[in-house]
Order: C-alpha cells, then structure tokens, then sequence
C-alpha cells in the first residue's frame, strides 16, 4: 500500500485522529509502516501530548530507555546531536520541538521496522 493513498487509490488527504477524533490534514501524522495506509493512528499532538504524559509518570524509567538507547546506538546519538547542531546553525528561526520529535520518531521507527 502506497503510503497517503486510501483503499481506493484516492489520495487521501486528511485522516481522523484515533486519540482526539480531529480531522486533520495526513502531514500532521507520521508515517509509520505496517499501520494502515502508511500513516500513524494518532496525530503528532496526540502523540506528543502521550508521551509527555507518559515521561511524567515514568521519569526514571524514561531516563535509564535513554541510557540504555544511548549506549546501544551511540552512532544515532551522534546523527542526531550532529543534525540538530546544524540545524540550530543553519535556521535560527525554525521551531525545534517540531524538528527534534520528527527526527526522533524517524529515528526509533527505522530501528523498529529495519532491525539490523
Ligand atoms: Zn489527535
């Protein structure tokens, strides 16, 4: 299935959030393979304001995931302090929140979907 077309090959151009039932353009979702049409169930609010929620709740479990995820990968951490280094140069206007939690999210997802 390609990814932002709907079953009948239309493209699909908004999609209903399972978490908040907002309509909502696609690019406010993250691509996520395997889900339904290549799209994430919940939009990027959604699961920022979950996992916000979360990290909340579980502080010291989120913080030794981050430990853990950082000895396990330290060329990600690399990548990714490196990008967002360049990004921080390059464009001081840009708002990070956004940029850092697509990075992120793309991030986890490969390692989930393309375990190597
Ligand atoms: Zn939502």
């Amino acid at each position: 299935m390609l990814r932002g077309f709907s079953e009948m090959g239309a493209p699909l151009v908004f999609k209903v959030c399972a978490m908040c039932y907002t309509k909502k353009p696609i690019s406010l979702f993250r691509p996520a393979k395997g889900y339904r049409n290549g799209i994430f169930f919940r939009c990027r609010q959604c699961e920022s304001d979950t996992s916000t929620a979360w990290y909340h709740r579980n502080k010291e479990r989120a913080k030794a995931q981050r430990r853990a995820f950082k000895k396990e990968h330290p060329e990600l951490e690399y990548q990714r302090t490196k990008s967002w280094r360049a990004l921080q140069e390059a464009l001081p206007d840009v708002n990070f929140a956004e940029h850092i939690t697509q990075s992120y999210c793309q991030g986890y997802v490969s390692i989930i979907t393309d375990p190597k």
